[in-house]
């Protein structure tokens, strides 16, 4: 039900606050609460075409701002960003339930993109090479490509439009983003950021929606490419619609991150990693980890220290003053989804050995909360190992040795994440090297990348070529043109319909 105190997220288009054009809305609510605290329009056609207008139209002066200009706004914007970061957090927890200190991570991974941004004068050097032929230089570009639009996930509200937008303008393009319906706050403080650091109005837009807003944008002869981080199916269908309407498409989606533990490892620091990375923001996270793959006798070992580790871990509302681990999951629908998986578990014949359903919060009784639950003797053919569950829910997996472990990886349909525990170096040479897997760890559990490397993953994790961020962001969000150019020789005069060589 609509309170009070519930507030109107309008767009933003041209450099301003714009309201949606219909009624049409859908509510956001604090998952530590289970309270409605904000509604969100979703864009029609109209609104749609509002915002590419605008970013269409700021694409002309915005392409031939010189690097000079584009770099200080990009190093304004990151100073921006550094004394916003509480701002930015308490938006995220506020509105996807994560941990306060969890949403300062995910602000300091996005600034770093700025960062990287901020070197764009370097980043967009050509290549020339002079007297390729008598009087004939060659040279090449990168030029931007237009109206890029960015489709973003619920589940890191301020990282992942910061994945593409600070690469995106930075290249000279202007910018759409679709930000998650549930969480839509993080992209609008990133504009208005944007504006207070001079960005002109009409270079990011920030247009909010469901599918229908997402399909409009794909389908507008004025947007040129689509970056998309979501689920699996949603992903597909974004490669697909986008491509067939000529635009150029980077869609990441859904992921099951297998760790393996090798008799030889650190037992300790192996569950430390598997705790910290499964149940690590509700276990809502790409690159968390789900299924822990066991080799040799590592099981009987592993689980007493993950069970004892998780349950030391405290459940409460991410802004809590006290010290809280874990929040709550992003909206009742999601936790049920993901508690009905513990019951498939059970139903299918894997061990929980521990359970998180039903807990309850002092003094939150609405929050969306499930504690976390671990399964031990989970077998490749049930449905809890093959979905994506995306909650706070590890399936540990029993094999005898490494070889049936890398196959187990390699089978899997989704190639996002993967990380080996081991003290052996030649093993984990051999894993870095055979797994079908786009991001690995080596005794690290969420190799997460860099700004100056790129994200992304394989198989059904990415669809189109190109990972996000880093050089290959450049490379996306950039067309090359090679220049080949004469001054003769005055002297030189002569017609010659041979092709051209190089003399
Ligand atoms: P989602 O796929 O439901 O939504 C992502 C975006 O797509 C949202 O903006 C949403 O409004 C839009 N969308 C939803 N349904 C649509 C439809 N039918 N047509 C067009 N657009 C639609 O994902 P989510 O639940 O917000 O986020 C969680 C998922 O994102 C998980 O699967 C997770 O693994 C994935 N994810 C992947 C990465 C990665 O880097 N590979 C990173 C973060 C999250």
């Amino acid at each position: 039900m609509t309170n009070r105190s519930v507030i109107t997220i309008d767009h933003w288009i041209d450099g301003r606050r714009v309201a949606n054009g219909t009624d049409d809305r859908a509510p956001v609510t604090n998952p530590a609460t289970g309270e409605q605290i904000a509604e969100v329009g979703l864009a029609a056609a109209a609104d749609v075409g509002a915002a590419v207008a605008s970013a269409a139209t700021a694409f002309a002066q915005w392409r031939d701002a010189s690097l000079a200009k584009r770099t200080e706004v990009m190093f304004r914007f990151r100073q921006l960003l550094d004394a916003n970061r509480d701002r930015l957090a308490e938006a995220i927890t506020t509105q996807h339930g994560k941990v306060f200190a969890d949403a300062l991570g995910e602000v300091q991974r996005g600034i770093e993109v700025a960062e990287f941004a901020c070197g764009i004068p370097h980043l967009l050097r050509g290549e020339m090479t002079p007297d390729v032929s008598t009087s004939v230089d060659a040279f090449s570009v990168r030029q931007p490509l237009g109206v890029v639009v960015g489709i973003t996930p619920f589940n890191f509200p301020v990282m992942v439009p910061m994945w593409m937008i600070p690469m995106a303008i930075a290249c000279g393009n202007t910018f759409v983003l679709k930000p998650s319906e549930k969480d839509p706050a993080g992209g609008m403080l990133l504009a208005e950021l944007f504006s207070e650091a001079g960005l002109p109005p009409g270079v990011l837009n920030v247009l909010h929606g469901d599918a229908a807003a997402v399909n409009g944008l794909l389908d507008h002869p004025d947007v040129s490419a689509v970056s998309f981080v979501g689920s699996t199916p949603i992903a597909k269908h974004i490669y697909q619609r986008a491509t067939a309407n000529g635009k150029r498409v980077q869609a990441l989606g859904g992921a099951k991150n297998h760790m393996l533990v090798l008799p030889d490892a650190d037992i300790g620091q192996a569950a430390d990693a598997a705790v910290s990375a499964g149940y690590g923001s509700a276990g809502e996270r790409c690159m968390a980890i789900s299924v822990v793959v066991a080799v040799g006798d590592v099981g009987d070992r592993l689980i007493p220290a993950i069970v004892e580790r998780t349950n030391a871990l405290r459940i409460g509302p991410g802004m809590s003053a006290e010290a809280v681990d874990m929040g709550a999951l992003v909206t009742a629908a999601h936790r049920d989804r993901v508690s009905s998986y513990v019951d498939l578990g059970l139903s299918e014949g894997a061990d929980l050995v521990l359970d998180g359903r039903g807990i309850s919060v002092e003094g939150h009784p609405g929050g969306f909360w499930l504690g976390p639950c671990l399964f031990d003797h989970v077998t490749a053919d049930m449905k809890i190992y093959q979905d994506e569950i995306f909650g706070p829910v590890l399936a540990v997996m029993r094999v005898e040795t490494y070889a049936e472990a890398i196959e187990l990886v390699n089978s899997n349909p989704y190639g996002n994440g993967t990380a080996i525990f081991t003290n052996d170096g030649g093993a984990a040479r051999l894993f870095q090297r055979d797994v079908q897997v786009g991001m690995v760890g080596i005794n690290v559990p969420i190799p997460v990348p860099m700004a100056y490397h790129s994200f992304g993953g394989w198989k059904d994790s990415l669809f189109g070529d190109t990972h996000v961020y880093g050089a290959e962001g450049v490379k996306f969000y950039t067309r090359y043109k090679a220049v080949t150019v004469r001054w003769p020789d005055p002297s030189e005069r002569g017609v010659d319909l041979g092709f051209p060589q190089a003399r």
